[in-house]
């Protein structure tokens, strides 16, 4: 066994967990052989669906952000929301149908509770990533689930108070882990991660980000994106984030957490090499996108090809890799997981 590993695992501290977020060549590979053994083989598919990108917050990394004029904003509501829904739902091999949005205050969430109904109907299950919402819309998302799990996503990108508010624009830590906690306390299951290579950001804070995911009671899933510089934005010029140190992170996350109702997505921001590699080692869940990227200034005229909701937008790579690694479909077998 690898003694950084070790220590890493017998007293996580900032600077053990320094030393392997750190990792490369032969230390990295046998990191993620440790974690790939305590994944197992199952792959969890989700639909990701982005019903808006309106809003009321100005991060300075994000294309969304409230002050970027050049975007177009969309918000897919009524029978648009519904008909991605169901497209979603028509893919057997999806689990998990994914609402993520901006923080738009000015969304009908109504609506969202009738999405829900019928994907549970469908015997699928949602998480939710709305920003931070009020308590009672929030349990009203809860309740249309009908007592089954559905998880919540609120990430905490960087868990340094200081750095946090100024890549936030004054948004402070504090009241996003009072979101969290608000949806723990409507009954959710809590997601969340961070965003690897911020500009601002160092090694111990991602150290600390990880010691507090770890702790994280019930934590549901965890990602770990890699900062990748946009166009129109205050941080636009900066470079990009270092994708190596996210698979560590995720990688000992894995390890520490050594919990099987973690899962973790590949990012759709990782390189094709890093998406392959995170497949075989730490992470367990891929994405079908049901609104690609160059769709979305469109809505909501044109939302997609409806004949496209297959299994097959997933890439052709990834599909390959997970027959290769003879990795198992979950296929929304529930009980033997939970
Ligand atoms: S990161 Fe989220 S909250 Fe911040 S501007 Fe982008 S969409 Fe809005």
């Amino acid at each position: 066994m690898n003694d950084i590993i070790d220590e890493a695992i017998a007293s996580p501290s900032e600077a053990s967990i320094a030393n392997v977020l750190a990792f490369a060549g032969q230390d990295q590979l046998e990191l993620f052989e440790l974690a790939k053994r305590l994944k197992g083989d199952r792959i969890f598919v989700r639909a990701e669906i982005l019903p808006s990108n309106y809003c009321r917050q100005n991060c300075l990394y994000c294309g969304n952000r409230r002050d970027n004029g050049a975007m177009k904003r969309y918000r897919i509501t009524g029978r648009a929301l519904s008909d991605v829904t169901d497209a979603a739902l028509a893919i057997p091999e999806v689990d998990f149908v994914s609402y993520l949005m901006s923080e738009d205050p000015g969304y009908p969430f109504d609506q969202l509770c009738e999405e829900i109904r019928k994907v549970y109907a469908a015997g699928k299950r949602v998480n939710l990533g709305l920003g931070d919402v009020p308590a009672e819309v929030l349990r009203k998302l809860h309740d249309a689930a009908g007592g089954e799990p559905i998880k919540y996503t609120l990430k905490i990108e960087s868990g340094d108070a200081d750095h946090f508010r100024r890549v936030k624009d004054g948004y402070k830590l504090s009241a996003r882990i009072d979101a969290l906690r608000r949806a723990i306390n409507a009954g959710f299951e809590p997601c969340s991660g961070i965003i690897v290579g911020l500009p601002g950001q160092d090694t111990c804070m991602i150290a600390r980000d990880l010691m507090f995911l770890k702790d994280f009671p019930g934590l549901a899933q965890a990602s770990a994106s890699v900062f990748s510089p946009i166009r129109n934005t205050p941080f636009g010029a900066f470079p990009k984030g270092n994708e190596s140190t996210a698979f560590n992170f995720l990688a000992l996350l894995r390890i520490l957490r050594n919990d099987r109702n973690l899962t973790t997505p590949i990012s759709l921001y990782m390189s094709q090499e890093g998406r392959l590699a995170a497949l075989e080692y730490f992470a367990d869940t891929v994405t079908v996108e049901m609104m690609p990227a160059q769709r979305l200034p469109k809505f909501p005229f044109s939302i997609f090809d409806r004949a496209a909701g297959s299994y097959n937008r997933i890439p052709p790579q990834i599909r390959r890799r997970v027959d290769e690694l003879s990795l198992e479909l979950n296929n929304c077998r529930w009980h033997e997981r939970y």
